[in-house]
């Protein structure tokens, strides 16, 4: 064997190598379908300088995202890089889509939040048929939207957004899972010092049945599993819980 051939051959197992690695790093385990209480969001993104306008329609759960997940680590995310976020591949569905996945932060496109989630988490869910493209993706994110409506689901049990009462995070937890028929991820904010309920993460698995994801919010590696960029954290159930009203 000459010089050439032995560079080719060490080529292709590179490659092979690497694609491979690839491949697995993409691989998933289940579906975290995550809502936003907007109002919160909004208060949060306002905490950090980022604008929105604290309006009355934002009294309302807004999808975040369909993401993939793993029991051990998160994600994956990004998983194909040359699937670009299309807005024409969604144009029948998005009225649809800016009241039930808004982008609730001013002065950026209305696409903004939905180019993100495509190509951070929806890229990974397209290797499930049923997820496969923008549109399946997209519309499965209205359909569950409709499917969880939590603010039907907490006001059954007498939760509702208020500016004064406090709830108590056992109950609503509880509610929401009563609903579910699963373990979910309540995740609240503090501001200035007060906790409110800001996200739901109820999990799935590949056929879109809630399976438990209530893993104490941390993988194996001690990390939290959702949210590390902004600052949601798993609810306290110690102390005072506001369900806000703008
Ligand atoms: P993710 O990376 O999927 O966890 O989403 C986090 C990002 O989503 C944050 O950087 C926020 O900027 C953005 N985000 C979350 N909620 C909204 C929203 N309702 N409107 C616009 N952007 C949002």
């Amino acid at each position: 064997m000459n010089l050439l051939q032995v560079g080719i051959l060490l080529l292709v197992a590179l490659s092979y190598t690497s694609s491979k690695y690839i491949d697995k790093d993409n691989e998933w385990e289940y579906l975290v379908f995550t809502q936003t209480w907007s109002a919160a969001s909004c208060m949060e993104f306002n905490h950090e300088h980022r604008s929105c306008t604290l309006e009355k329609d934002l009294n309302k759960w807004g999808i975040h995202g369909i993401w993939p997940n793993n029991e051990d680590k998160t994600g994956p995310f990004f998983c194909d890089h040359s699937w670009k976020f299309n807005e024409s591949a969604i144009a029948d569905i998005e009225s649809e889509l800016d009241k039930r996945w808004p982008n609730i932060i001013n002065d950026t496109p209305h696409t903004n939040f939905w180019k993100h989630e495509w190509e951070k988490h929806g890229t990974c869910a397209a290797s499930l048929e049923t997820l496969n493209s923008e549109h399946k993706y997209f519309s499965k994110g209205i359909e569950l939207n409709k499917m969880w409506d939590l603010a039907k689901v907490l006001e059954g049990a007498g939760i509702v957004p208020s500016k004064e009462t406090p709830y108590d995070m056992r109950n609503i937890k509880k509610t929401i899972e009563a609903k579910s028929q699963s373990a979910s991820n309540v995740g609240c904010i503090k501001v200035d010092g007060v906790q409110m309920l800001v996200q739901v993460e109820i999990c799935m698995n590949k056929q879109f049945e809630t399976i438990d994801c209530d893993d104490s919010h941390a993988n194996k590696h001690g990390k939290l599993l959702w949210f590390p960029n902004i600052k949601v954290y798993p609810c306290g159930y110690d102390e005072p819980t506001y369900y806000v009203l703008i």
